[in-house]
């Protein structure tokens, strides 16, 4: 770990998703604004580090491994006084759990910025209150941290966006054998908050075929926990999709969405990378719903956010069905995802 080298050098701790982290680049975007010349280090899962790479705000990723619930307090306060020697002067703690606010205070960080979450008085000094009304969004709440306590968030939210790795693709097609002789739809079927969040495999493999019908490259994108579903779903689909879940790293996944004309995804980390890259977006909604952590769009990036409508029991934010007909998902027919498809490829540049 090497000493700090900028004049105004400061540590954001990310929250523990993709998604999340994604939400909270337009803080880093605004910090930028407010602090000319300031490096950002960002301290992050190991799992999310990837994503955070590719956000250009970032000067170094700060990799950690511990998991949800971890306190391990040793070695957070070893970290902590590891990180005294980079000399940060502000510290924004986005996770509102207690532990994640423990290393910027045994960093001896000055200033230490954050919302209460479970009552870090002390350990934080510029304590921001949540009004949740006022701040609906997530990615808002993030930004709001960048601006005085009381003060209003700028608007509008700077989008996300990662860079790609160009070199880097052209390795990954190669290795992976991946014809872009046509145009490629991506399909994200993995989520990992639980299967209330996943469609179907049968409506995907659906898609698939009648995307392939009209001349399309389906590629399977997700972690390996998805290769059992990716697999389902290409068999299903009778060859029309191949599947790449388990197959790359996150790194190699961000390249291959940004050479995707089209993403359908549930609403999982991925659909928030896809969004971070420009790609036109079919996002799908089973239990969960878009209005607290909708995808940071860029600006003339279609994106459709689907549900199905006039189910009361939806969104439940269960991980399961618990009513067990999983009607949010199993009700989102392929023919409405394949029409939204085609309304967006009539009218964007190919
Ligand atoms: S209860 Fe309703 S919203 Fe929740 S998973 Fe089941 S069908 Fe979906």
């Amino acid at each position: 770990m090497s000493p700090s080298l900028s004049p105004l050098r400061i540590l954001i701790v990310a929250p523990n998703w993709i998604g999340d982290a994604l939400l909270a680049q337009p803080l880093l975007s605004r910090l930028h604004q407010r602090l000319p010349g300031v490096a950002i280090d960002v301290l992050a899962p190991a799992w999310t580090a990837p994503v955070i790479k590719r956000m250009p705000e970032v000067a170094e990723v700060l990799s950690t491994d511990f998991r949800h619930g971890d306190l391990r307090l040793k070695e957070r306060w070893k970290l902590g006084r590891a990180l005294r020697l980079r000399g940060y002067s502000q510290a924004y703690v986005l996770p509102n759990s207690f532990k994640a606010a423990l290393i910027p205070f045994f960093a001896d960080i000055r200033l230490r910025v954050g919302f209460v979450g479970e009552s870090r008085y002390g350990l934080l000094n510029v304590v921001h209150k949540l009004d949740e009304k006022k701040l609906p969004l997530m990615a808002g709440r993030y930004a709001q941290l960048a601006e005085a306590p009381g003060d209003a968030v700028v608007l509008p939210l700077a989008p996300a966006h990662l860079t790609v790795d160009e070199g880097h693709l052209l390795i990954t097609v190669s290795r992976l054998g991946l014809d872009r002789s046509k145009p490629v739809t991506a399909f994200c079927p993995g989520a990992e908050y639980g299967p209330a969040k996943r469609w179907p495999a049968r409506h995907f493999a659906e898609l698939a075929r009648r995307l392939a019908a009209r001349g399309s490259s389906v590629w399977l994108i997700g972690s390996d926990k998805d290769r059992a579903v990716g697999e389902e779903i290409a068999t299903l689909s009778e060859g029309a999709a191949i599947n790449l879940c388990g197959r790359t790293d996150l790194a190699a996944a961000i390249d291959l969405l940004s050479a995707a004309q089209l993403v359908v995804s549930n609403d999982s980390g991925l659909m928030h990378v896809a969004a971070a890259l420009g790609r036109p977006l079919v996002a799908l909604y089973g239990s969960s719903s878009a209005e607290h952590t909708p995808p940071l769009v860029q600006e003339g990036s279609p994106a459709r956010l689907l549900h199905v409508d006039g189910l009361e029991c939806r969104p439940c934010f269960q991980r399961e069905c618990p009513l067990g007909h999983f009607k949010c998902m199993n009700d989102l027919a392929p023919e409405r995802v394949l029409d939204e498809i085609t309304e967006i490829t009539a009218t964007t540049p190919q």
